[in-house]
């Protein structure tokens, strides 16, 4: 089999990608290990973070960091024996997140995230997915005035100098937007712009549906085969040898599997990530997506029940589950909302793909003609797969790219 470009990786990056060049005309075969949009984009939160202009840093107070070091708290967790090797990632994180720095990122980060509803929601209307869209944005509750200060004046100057909008709730208004929210809250902070998924799988398998609609094709394959062939490039798949003049990386944490071999050595991490679905009890609803910031978790009302989402976990990629972040999550949020039983056997698990300087890696590979990389999108992922779609087929096909993609070309790491 044959193609104009492959896509390696059906994540929300790759389909979204995978439909972008499509719909300009050019075939493609969108090649998976597993089924699409099964992996890290399968479990998230749910939400398009409209308001996600600051990407997460890594802290850089002394008394913070001895605060996470204790390895007791629900919002991070890390496996000491993965350290020695996450030394060279972290320490970067770390150096990027430095105050100057990190507003650097975030002004060249913007872009990309102020169009992540207007891209959704082409593709969102394209595949008839309207009804695992809601439009109604997030909330963060708070449990002391001095958190909910911070967090409203960042906001007030994420209005300022972007236009995000929010609204601030207090105590009673919390009451009457979530009665059944038990916690002892002094308020709430929220996100007017984001949209929300119900079914963050269920959305890229519309997309999936809608490519295909469009004469792409999905196939099972390896990406690790990839090799180039003289012509071009070739995968290993369910249905043979397929060969492309063209091939797109969207391989999400599994990125560098195939770039090491092609040998670039991006220094990136994972933070891993786990989801479990509650029932609520009795006739208790949750209406918001909520996180409970002093904590750091999530509850999001989702089509199959109240998932609990949680922060980040260092730790070896490929390492066992270890949800000890949602064993404590679980027991804090019990406290805050009538939750039933659990919906799922067992945790779910993910790995947010991520670089040191916070921004995903989209654009032409340095060394190789015909290569480009799409991965690297951390905690933005779905938030960021139609416009890194966009950009990518843009780019590829010889279209002005509808934004300066710059700031997100691999060439920012000696790699
Ligand atoms: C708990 C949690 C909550 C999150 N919440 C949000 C949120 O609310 N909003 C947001 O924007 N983002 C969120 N994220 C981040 C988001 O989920 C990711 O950034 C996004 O899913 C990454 O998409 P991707 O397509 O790059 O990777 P993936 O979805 O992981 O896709 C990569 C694909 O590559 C395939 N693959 C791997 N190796 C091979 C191989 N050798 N051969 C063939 N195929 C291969 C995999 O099977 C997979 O389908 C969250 C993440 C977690 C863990």
């Amino acid at each position: 089999m044959s193609a104009d470009t492959l896509v390696l990786g059906a994540g929300i990056i790759g389909v979204s990608t995978a439909i972008h060049l499509a719909r300009r005309g050019r075939s493609v075969v969108l090649v998976d290990r597993r089924g699409a949009g099964e992996e890290t984009s399968f479990g998230n939160a749910g939400l398009i973070q409209r308001e996600g202009i600051v990407p997460y840093g890594f802290p850089q107070e002394v008394g913070m960091l001895v605060r996470y070091g204790l390895n007791n708290r629900i919002d991070a967790h890390y496996h000491a024996s993965a350290i020695p090797k996450l030394v060279p990632f972290l320490s970067r994180y770390w150096w990027h997140s430095n105050n100057v720095r990190h507003k650097a990122i975030a002004n060249a980060y913007t872009p990309l995230i102020e169009n992540s509803i207007s891209e959704h929601a082409d593709l969102i209307k394209a595949a008839k997915a309207d009804n695992l869209i809601r439009k109604d944005g997030w909330m963060e509750a708070f449990r002391t005035k001095a958190a909910m200060d911070t967090e409203v004046a960042e906001a007030e100057r994420l209005g300022k100098v972007a236009g995000i909008s929010f609204t601030v709730l207090t105590a009673d208004d919390l009451a009457r937007v979530e009665p059944h929210l038990t916690g002892e809250f002094v308020g709430a902070l929220k996100w007017n712009d984001p949209w929300s998924v119900t079914n963050p799988h269920g959305l890229t398998m519309a997309y999936l549906a809608y490519f295909e609609s469009l004469g792409g094709k999905f196939v099972n394959g390896d990406a690790t085969t990839l090799s180039p062939n003289g012509k071009g490039w070739q995968v290993s798949t369910a249905d043979g040898m397929v060969e492309a003049k063209e091939v797109v990386l969207a391989l999400g944490p599994w990125s560098e599997d195939v770039t090491r071999k092609l040998g670039y050595s991006f220094i990136v991490g994972v933070k891993r990530g786990y989801h479990m679905h509650y029932a609520a009890s009795g006739n208790a609803v949750l209406n918001n997506w909520t996180m409970d910031k002093e904590r750091g978790y999530f509850l999001a009302p989702m089509e199959k029940g109240i998932r609990l989402t949680t922060g980040a976990e260092f730790a070896d990629r490929d390492a066992p589950k270890s949800p000890v972040q949602l064993e404590r999550a679980e027991k804090v949020a019990r406290t805050i909302f009538p939750l039933g039983e659990r919906l799922d056997d067992e945790p779910w698990m993910g790995a947010r793909p991520c670089t040191p300087d916070m921004m995903p890696i989209i654009g032409k590979a340095p060394r190789h003609d015909g290569l480009w990389f799409a991965f690297g999108h951390a905690h933005h992922g779905l938030t960021l797969g139609p416009v890194t779609g966009r950009l990518i087929a843009e780019a590829m096909t010889g279209e002005k790219p509808f934004l300066d993609m710059s700031a997100w070309r691999p060439e920012r790491f000696k790699a």
